[in-house]
């Protein structure tokens, strides 16, 4: 049988101090299972302002299997991740960060389920080294609501480290969307999925390139992209607003008729007024945070532009079939 041909697509922002060891962790275990398959690995730098890019490419000079992608700018993680399976040329892909947080000595593992007829094998964290109570708290909880939300079960505690077949990857470049929440894209395409329980280390080195800000983006992606909930919730406060108001007009009616009207000009009203337009302005926010992604999508732009890549790809007489789907506009107008 034709030995398998693993594709290993690894993101990387601001890793210089990472991206020798990550290379020379992948290659060790690549190695030891060169018997079983062959490998690539894709590096992806999404516009690093350190000496990540000058590293890998260096790396790659001396390995025909590293592949060097170069976005023009830092487009996020998950758009690089993205990149780097668009690129794959493998029979199955793993997405592993470039930290080492997920040990990549659980590839071969991923690689024996896979073989076994899994579609998708994902690392679930039993346990997780090293983070602050902040985070914990925060992935924990985020997981625990993402699920009550949404409609695809989006299994617990997982990041984007996994193998994935070519067929679900195939699939996967046919979703253009840009507001990107891979592990919900993967759970959402189906297929035969397993989990493998592993022990989340700790950053060997640098620090989390995840601050607060680009976790809330992540997770109001995975809400948003996900679930229409939010707009039940504005649906369902708007009913009962209104029922309490037509209720208290019909009091205020009943007690006009009766002579006294007053009792319902206390001075509370105020704060009543100001948790209203709250509300109103939260409903707005929420709509319109719909509307923004709509808005990302109708621009219909390049999800991520590269700068270069080593080695440099093969010129083609026309687009592939997903390129046709994502990017279908740009390369119809050049024909
Ligand atoms: N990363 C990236 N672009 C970004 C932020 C992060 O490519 O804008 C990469 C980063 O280099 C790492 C992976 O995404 O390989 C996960 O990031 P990190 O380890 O900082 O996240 P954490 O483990 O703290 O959630
Ligand atoms: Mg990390």
């Amino acid at each position: 049988m034709k030995k398998p041909h693993i594709s290993i697509v690894v993101p990387m922002y601001n890793e210089s101090e990472v991206a020798e060891t990550c290379y020379q962790r992948l290659k060790a275990v690549m190695e030891q299972y060169q018997e079983e398959f062959r490998h690539e690995l894709i590096f992806v730098n999404d516009g690093s302002m350190d000496d990540t890019l000058s590293i890998i490419k260096a790396l790659a000079k001396e390995d025909d299997c590293l592949r060097v992608i170069n976005f023009a700018r830092n487009f996020g993680h998950q758009i690089a991740v993205t990149a780097g399976i668009h690129r794959a040329t493998g029979d199955a892909v793993v997405v592993i960060d470039a930290d080492m947080q997920d040990p990549p000595e659980l590839i071969p593992d991923m690689v024996a389920q896979w073989k076994e007829g899994y579609h998708v094998v994902y690392g679930q964290r039993q346990k997780r080294e090293g983070e602050t109570w902040f985070k914990l708290a925060t992935a924990k909880g985020f997981y625990r609501i993402l699920n009550k939300m949404t409609e695809v079960v989006i299994p617990m505690d997982t990041g984007d480290f996994r193998l994935i077949d070519r067929k679900v990857v195939d699939v996967f470049k046919n979703m253009p969307e840009r507001s990107r929440f891979i592990r919900g894209m993967v759970s959402w395409i189906g297929f035969k999925q397993k989990a493998l329980l592993y022990e989340r280390k700790e950053r060997f080195a640098g620090e989390s390139k995840y601050p607060l800000h680009k976790m809330l983006k992540l997770a109001a992606d995975g809400i948003l992209a996900f679930s229409g909930k939010p707009v039940e919730w504005i649906r369902n406060s708007g009913l009962v607003i209104t029922g309490i108001s037509k209720m208290m007009f019909f009091i205020w009616l009943i007690l006009l008729l009766l002579g006294d009207a007053s009792l319902l000009f206390y001075n509370g009203w105020h704060s009543v007024l100001g948790i209203l337009i709250g509300i109103q302005l939260l409903a707005m926010g929420i709509l319109g945070e719909y509307l923004l992604r709509v808005y990302d999508e109708v621009r219909n732009r390049p999800l991520y532009i590269i700068d270069e890549e080593i080695p440099a790809r093969k010129a083609r007489t026309g687009p592939r079939d997903w390129e046709q789907k994502t990017f279908g506009k740009i390369d119809m107008e050049a024909d």
